[in-house]
């Protein structure tokens, strides 16, 4: 009888329905109750193997013979290791909150905070030497601090990853040894100078035809092997002194050359040198040491070419700029080995057995050059010979001219050309002649500019033109400009090699510092380039 009434049935419905309803909630609950727990123990285990990751960081760090720290994107060290308390006598709260500015030498603060603001800035390695306090004596210690920047997937900053190694007792022995050249080569030049006037009294006074005198004759030219060498060592410690001096007064650059040449060709009979070009210059620099220089690349042209006599030299002005280059066909250099050539005591190694020498002659020759404002390139095969080249600016320092420009859309000196092309939305850069920092960080900011105002994210950068060394702007290029070209927007770089393998290498070394979210790709065909960025967008 119930069962017929309409209302009961309704209520019976309904109350299955809700039953329904109960049921598919309660297995819904269930459901995100075993969601919620799976998720709990997610993050938990998450959050342990966080926390069991920095206890690990922690441990090791705290454990290690150098300070470790951390910093925020903005550059605020947040975490100093155990280190940093035992080297300074800081407790660590003290060390975060005084900073470490309060233990580094006056001097080297200024330079420190900058080149910390500019990793910050540019997001970029971060390393530099300067000296703490040691809070067991209160005496400074030579330190080295580097840095590595942790970024996300977008190329931002997350943190900042350092290390300040003690380098106090490499610095000191490096120092010693300095030193001790220093004095070693001052106190043999003197008994040597004497015994090389005895010896020329010796030759004076024996008759050509008697035994002796060749052994005299050969002892003194010893000698003077002898006195070359001293004299390298006493001009490498002058120039690390700093008291390398210069007596600057004009003179006929040619006439200088060819008495430099005959010298070298009177003592050394199996190789032919030929000038091959002499222009006429006067110059004004210091003669002595700029003849010093070629006399260098002579010794090494002939040394380094055992079996092969010819040696070319070229002397030309070009640009207000006189370029000489001294050529052999001997063994040649690898590339890898041409930047280090400059550095002192640097030696190649797979011939510095067969050929003697102390490696200084280069380095010293490259301080010459460039205290007269020049620069210095080499250009090699290995097999088959060498091309080293110097630059010296007649007029004191080479002048990079502006010739035209609207400010906006193109601009034309005599180092650089370049010019916005709008319907390839692209900066057609086209560097020319013999290039050295200052041009380079010139052209770079202009270039920099013309693409933000032309809101432009490709550049096809033309090193054809480019004869000579541009390598002192690498790292400029690479930590500054190449960052803010990012910032401006640039997303395509394409690099047209320059003939040069020096200039080459320093292209490469550049966008190896930084790439960033720039896609750069190197060509020798300037059409290929451009085909290349016209694909990309
Ligand atoms: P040194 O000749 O006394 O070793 P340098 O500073 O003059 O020192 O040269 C440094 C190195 O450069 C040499 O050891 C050699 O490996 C390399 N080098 C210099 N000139 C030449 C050359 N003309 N051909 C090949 N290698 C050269």
């Amino acid at each position: 009888m119930f069962m017929s009434d309409p209302e009961t049935h309704q209520q019976a419905v309904e109350i299955e329905l809700l039953k329904q309803e109960i049921e598919r909630l309660t297995t819904e609950n269930q459901l995100l109750s075993s969601a919620a727990a799976t998720f709990k123990t997610d993050a938990d285990t998450q959050a342990d193997n966080l926390l069991a990751g920095l206890a690990q960081f922690k441990l090791i760090a705290d454990n290690v013979p150098v300070i470790v720290w951390t910093a925020s994107p903005d550059g605020n060290v947040d975490y100093l290791n155990k280190r940093f308390t035992e080297f300074t006598g800081f407790s660590a709260q003290q060390s975060l909150d005084d900073g470490w500015y309060v233990i580094m030498h006056p001097d080297d603060v200024e330079r420190t905070k900058q080149a910390w603001a500019n990793a910050i800035g540019h997001g970029t390695n971060y390393e530099i030497e300067y000296r703490f306090k040691w809070g067991e004596d209160n005496t400074y210690r030579w330190q080295l601090g580097k840095a590595l920047p942790l970024k996300n997937h977008n190329g931002k900053v997350i943190k900042w990853f350092g290390i300040t190694t003690d380098i106090h007792e490499q610095k000191r022995a490096e120092h010693q040894k300095d030193e001790f050249l220093s004095i070693a080569s001052h106190e043999l030049k003197t008994p040597l100078t004497s015994v090389k006037a005895f010896m020329q009294l010796a030759l004076k006074n024996t008759p050509p035809e008697e035994k002796a005198y060749g052994f005299i004759s050969k002892s003194s030219s010893q000698l003077i092997r002898l006195e070359s060498l001293i004299n390298d060592l006493l001009d490498v410690s002058k120039i690390n002194a700093g008291k390398m001096n210069y007596n600057l007064e004009p003179f006929n650059f040619s006439e200088a050359l060819i008495e430099t040449v005959e010298g070298i060709q009177q003592g050394n009979h199996k190789h032919h040198i030929t000038i091959e070009r002499n222009d006429a210059v006067v110059y004004k620099g210091d003669r002595l040491r700029i003849e010093q220089v070629i006399n260098n690349l002579l010794a090494n042209a002939i040394k380094y070419s055992p079996n092969n006599n010819r040696i070319i030299i070229r002397s030309e002005l070009q640009q207000n700029n006189l370029i000489v280059s001294v050529q052999d066909f001997g063994i040649g250099i690898e590339p890898n080995n041409l930047t280090k050539l400059f550095d002192r005591y640097y030696r190649v190694d797979n011939t510095s057995m067969r050929f003697q020498g102390l490696g200084l002659g280069l380095f010293i020759s490259s301080e010459i050059i460039k205290r007269h404002n020049g620069s210095f390139w080499i250009e090699s095969q290995p097999g088959e010979g060498s091309t080293f080249f110097f630059l010296l600016p007649i007029n004191g320092k080479q002048e990079f001219i502006d010739i035209e420009t609207d400010h906006k859309t193109y601009y034309r000196g005599n180092f650089i050309e370049i010019k916005y092309l709008p319907q390839q939305q692209l900066l057609d850069v086209n560097w020319l002649g013999y290039q050295n920092f200052d041009s380079v960080k010139k052209g770079c900011l202009i270039i920099l500019d013309l693409l933000k105002k032309n809101n432009c994210s490709k550049v096809l950068n033309d090193n054809t033109h480019v004869m000579g060394n541009w390598s002192e702007a690498v790292d400029w290029g690479g930590e500054f400009w190449f960052p803010a070209m990012q910032e401006a927007g640039l997303k395509h770089f394409a690099w047209i090699y320059s003939p040069s393998t020096f200039s080459r290498m320093s292209a490469h070394k550049s966008i190896d510092i930084t790439m960033g979210k720039v896609t750069a790709q190197f060509f020798t065909d300037i059409d290929e380039a451009r085909t290349w960025l016209e694909k990309m967008d």
